[in-house]
């Protein structure tokens, strides 16, 4: 469940537990190539007056490139969120608030979740931390073994 009634807030928290899948209109636009749903989970609970507090993870796989070497590779993103909704009218501008409006009858905690998962994938992937990358003369992928250049026939 990723909208919680806020009449169960009231008993205390609420588990948020629920997948999202990858070509939910939700995730449009990220430029993000989900390989499979995103799992979010954790809990939501209330925090002062009109707040509502949304602390647990999420997960999913995702299709990169490489910055180094061009490879596409399948990598995971499974990040910590701590996220705050607020129906308070003096927090509307602060970024850190995911706001909430009027009439409010539930938390949506989707908002976040795209947000963070935004944030959460790497922007320059590699595709293993001691990845050679691409010769900047030939282009040979140097994972597979030294090019021709190497070895001292450098161009003048
Ligand atoms: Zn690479
Ligand atoms: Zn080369």
């Amino acid at each position: 469940m990723l909208q919680v009634d806020l009449r169960e807030l009231r008993h205390g928290p609420v588990p948020i537990s629920g997948q999202v899948p990858p070509d939910d209109p939700l995730f449009e636009g990220l430029g993000v190539a989900l390989l499979g749903p995103v799992t979010a989970e954790g809990d939501l609970e209330l925090a002062g007056p009109g707040g509502y507090y949304w602390h647990g993870r999420f997960h999913g796989l995702v299709r990169a490139t490489c910055r180094r070497c061009l490879a596409e590779f399948v990598t995971g993103v499974d990040q910590p969120v701590e996220a705050l909704f607020s129906a308070d009218p003096e927090l509307q501008d602060d970024p850190s608030v995911y706001p909430l409006t009027e009439p409010i009858t539930h938390v949506d905690v989707r908002p976040a979740l795209r947000e963070e998962l935004a944030l959460g994938v790497d922007a320059f992937p590699v595709c293993r931390e001691d990845c050679r990358g691409l010769c900047p003369r030939c282009g040979a992928d140097l994972n597979s073994g030294p090019c021709s250049c190497e070895g001292g026939e450098l161009a003048p």
